[in-house]
């Protein structure tokens, strides 16, 4: 079986402003890289547009509805000070939902062994009420429940080893015992949720904060430690990666020193798990990652890994 690659161009006319690192130019780099000769037994298919009824597993009407009333004929119009809406975001936000509904369909329905999503804006911020930093809808939470709503899944996880700590996968999942959230992040940084203390009302999150200038050894001792004890105690029967790629020692908005092969390490130790006790199912959705170079290259080292499976 292989490995299935979501994308859709439609992602590209997410337009944010000059300057702005969150851009159409980072999944120019990764279908790139994905394009290249040992990419080539990769399955393909566009991410289609995502329904509302899947969105409502996660947010609420309002915040759905509110979304859409903002969205400009023309323009760029803010939503908060670094997130912000051109005329195709909403459109561009959509795929991501969609491509994480059918990377769960695929998997499930085992036409594939693995997924990894490539669309924009990212999620991992977008709160059950509102939309933050970048983000505007919680694809891979969307990706869980969907799987649990539809295949009957009674254990999904959510690892998440963007370097900013997901707040608003921790908010979807905070009073819900069939989800674990785990997270490694550096701390202090936006958004400044993540302690080690912050654990779900069901001990069902795993905040592994990391400190500014750690690297591969601090974040393999923190997985190795703490997230996949804790993971393979847990047993979910699928694993949905939020998979950011800013922990890079390139990456210009933080300062861990994560390397590619850190990225494909991670990666297979997860594939571990989920042959474990998931079947091997493993839906990835990207996140952030705001140096092409990095992004690049850690993204091969992530999918080159999943396609190991
Ligand atoms: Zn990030």
């Amino acid at each position: 079986m292989t490995t299935l690659f979501l994308t859709h161009s439609a992602c590209l006319d997410h337009h944010t402003p000059e300057g702005h690192p969150e851009r159409a130019a980072r999944l120019v780099a990764i279908n790139k890289t994905l394009g290249e000769e040992r990419f080539a037994p990769l399955a393909r298919a566009e991410s289609p547009i995502g329904s509302l009824e899947h969105i409502a597993l996660c947010h609420t009407d309002h915040h759905i509805v509110e979304l859409r009333h903002m969205s400009p004929s023309t323009g760029i119009v803010y939503v908060d000070g670094d997130t912000s809406m051109s005329p195709g975001t909403f459109e561009a936000a959509l795929r991501g939902v969609g491509g994480s509904v059918a990377a769960v369909d695929a998997v499930m329905k085992g036409e594939a062994a693995n997924a990894f999503v490539a669309t924009r804006p990212p999620g991992h911020h977008a709160e059950i009420t509102k939309p933050m930093g970048f983000c505007f809808f919680g694809n891979a939470a969307i990706a869980a429940r969907y799987a649990q709503r539809q295949y009957g899944i009674e254990r999904a996880a959510v690892v998440d080893f963007d370097v900013h700590h997901g707040n608003g996968t921790q908010d979807i999942f905070w009073g819900d015992r069939t989800v674990m959230y785990c997270s490694t992040h550096q701390m202090p940084l936006f958004p400044g949720t993540g302690s080690q203390g912050e654990r779900g009302e069901y001990d069902n999150i795993v905040n592994a904060p990391l400190a500014s200038e750690d690297g591969g050894t601090e974040f393999r001792f923190a997985f190795e430690q703490l997230i996949l004890p804790q993971l393979k105690r847990f047993s979910p029967e699928l694993i949905v990666i939020s998979a950011g790629f800013d922990a890079h020692y390139r990456d210009p908005l933080a300062s861990l020193n994560l390397r590619a092969e850190d990225f494909g390490w991670v990666t297979e130790r997860l594939m571990e798990v989920a042959a474990q006790t998931a079947g091997g199912r493993i839906v990835s959705v990207l996140e952030g990652g705001y140096d092409l170079q990095g992004l690049s290259e850690s993204v091969a080292a992530h999918v080159g890994a999943l396609m190991g499976a």
